[in-house]
């Protein structure tokens, strides 16, 4: 399967040649910070199935600690991916286009939530981070 997306303007776009695995929201303060948000929402995917189709000379990037960093329009602002030392390592799921067959599996970091933040029913909640399990 082919999993596309693109940025708010619309300048930046790319493709998956494969299939998002592991959708997490994490609410920590960091994220919060990161996404603009309530917390994150992504997915990982492989780097090599991962390529840039258009606007590619647009991104911005920024890199934290430990190597991670996020990549994001410089004309409209939105996140798009992740990177861990220069790969792409996830994309943002606010800018996957139509239905990328996936849904958000967990919602980690809870106890750091907003004081604001109203969190989902029904979905599994960590504290912290969740169990690994593969
Ligand atoms: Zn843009
Ligand atoms: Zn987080």
């Amino acid at each position: 399967m082919t999993v596309s997306g693109e940025c708010f303007c619309g300048e930046i776009a790319y493709e998956i040649a494969g299939v998002l695995r592991d959708a997490r929201s994490c609410h920590c303060s960091r994220c919060r910070k990161a996404f603009s948000s309530q917390a994150s929402a992504y997915a990982l995917v492989e780097s090599d199935e991962f390529r840039w189709v258009a606007g590619e000379q647009l991104l911005t990037s920024y890199v934290g600690e430990h190597g991670f960093g996020l990549q994001f329009c410089s004309k409209c602002g939105s996140t798009l991916c992740g990177i861990y030392e220069g790969l792409v390592h996830g994309v943002t799921l606010g800018c996957v286009n139509g239905d990328p067959d996936i849904e958000i599996g967990k919602h980690i970091f809870a106890d750091s939530k907003a004081t604001w933040e109203v969190l989902p029913e029904g979905v599994p909640i960590y504290s912290e981070d969740a169990p690994v399990t593969d």
